[in-house]
């Protein structure tokens, strides 16, 4: 009986080792990650095992900072700012975010010339997205020119006071810069609180990474296959501070007669953009990376690299809507992105685009 007693003691004390031994070692070194929706849309807050002690204040500041933009800029929401200024051509006064928001975005405007309007929204919706019905048949030349000539945003006026048009509103659609606007705000936030915190900041499939994943890898991010849905091309290696984005024809698309239609709009002709599978942008900040993927989306083949000099210090991918795949890179982005080795022979130079005649 002694010896069974025995037994069972020790037979515990292995346990409550084995025990200590599973639990001590993973729990200072798995990463923490948690995922939640938010502006219709999948958010989430990683960082490395030495962030734990802070992850329950970063994932706060993340999920406050998203509420907020969410509150002050929602289309779809009639007592959001942006919609006031929609419906009564003022805001009086202006919270410090809206107030941000519209003049970053009238300053990324203008600086991604005639491919990033987000005063489109009239047309967007003719073509059944941001909150418009899908139409049974194709708009018409005259609906699409009516929807076009719609105010712009570049016409609004902001000051200390307020924000207000001097004729008719314009109608914008966050769409294009809200997740980039978003995110920097609260990468901003949290790094101000945590100076040397090491975390990767998603909105959206959209990134911002800050120091490294683990203390010899830095935050990595998988580029989707646009033809495959469940296959990646390659990864970016995301350097400390920057931002990633995508525009795929593959994320959001509509049918109308039997045709699908891709949700960006060239604002030129005020027709979904064809010819363009992806464009993946690494920029200094995700504002830049959102509002360029987009807008070189639009410029596609012909015009991307005119526009892409604008933003100099952002490297961007473009992968044209035929088979077999091919992927544009800039020069600058050979040192962050590697392709996997099925992909290497896809790639083509930069200076080859523009070059080609239809
Ligand atoms: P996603 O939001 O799916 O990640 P994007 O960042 O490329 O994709 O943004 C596309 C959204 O931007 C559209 O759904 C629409 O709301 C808006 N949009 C479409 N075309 C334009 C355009 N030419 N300029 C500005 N915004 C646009
Ligand atoms: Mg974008």
């Amino acid at each position: 009986m002694k010896l069974v007693y025995r037994a069972i003691v020790l037979l515990c004390i292995i346990l409550f080792f084995w025990y200590l031994l599973q639990r001590t070692p993973r729990k200072i070194t798995a990463p923490r990650e948690e995922i939640w929706i938010v502006m219709g849309t999948v958010a989430s807050l990683r960082t490395p095992a030495s962030e734990r002690e802070h992850f329950p204040v970063m994932l706060q500041i993340a999920k406050d900072t998203f509420d907020a933009v969410n509150r002050k800029l929602s289309v779809y929401d009639p007592d959001s700012e942006l919609s006031v200024l929609h419906r009564e051509g003022a805001l009086s006064p202006i919270s410090p975010l809206t107030k941000s928001f519209l003049t970053t975005t009238i300053e990324m405007t203008e600086k991604a010339n005639d491919f990033f309007d987000p005063s489109l929204l009239p047309v967007i919706q003719l073509w059944g997205f941001s909150g418009g019905v899908t139409p049974t048949n194709l708009p018409t030349a005259d609906q699409i020119a009516d929807a076009l000539d719609s105010p712009r945003i570049a016409d609004l006026s902001i000051d200390q006071t307020g924000a207000r048009y001097a004729g008719k509103p314009a109608h914008i659609d966050p769409g294009g810069i809200a997740k980039g606007f978003a995110l920097d705000l609260a990468f901003e936030k949290i790094e101000q609180q945590f100076p040397d915190a090491h975390f990767l900041l998603n909105l959206g499939g959209e990134m911002r990474a800050k120091g490294k994943a683990e203390a010899d890898r830095p935050w990595q991010i998988g580029i989707q296959h646009p033809f495959e849905k469940q296959a990646a091309i390659g990864i970016i290696r995301v350097p400390s501070r920057f931002a990633v984005a995508t525009s795929g024809h593959y994320e959001r698309y509509t049918e109308i007669e039997g045709e699908r239609y891709a949700h960006i709009i060239d604002p030129q002709t005020g027709w979904p953009v064809s010819g363009m599978a992806g464009v993946t942008v690494l920029s200094p900040n995700s504002t830049e990376a959102d509002v360029l993927s987009t807008a070189l989306f639009v410029a596609g083949e012909q015009q991307a690299n005119p526009l892409r000099k604008r933003f100099p210090e952002s490297e961007a991918i473009l992968i044209p809507d035929r088979e077999p795949i091919e992927i544009y890179m800039t020069p600058g982005m050979q040192a962050w992105f590697e392709p996997y080795p099925a992909f290497r022979d896809n790639i083509q130079p930069w200076e080859k685009l523009g070059t080609q005649t239809e």
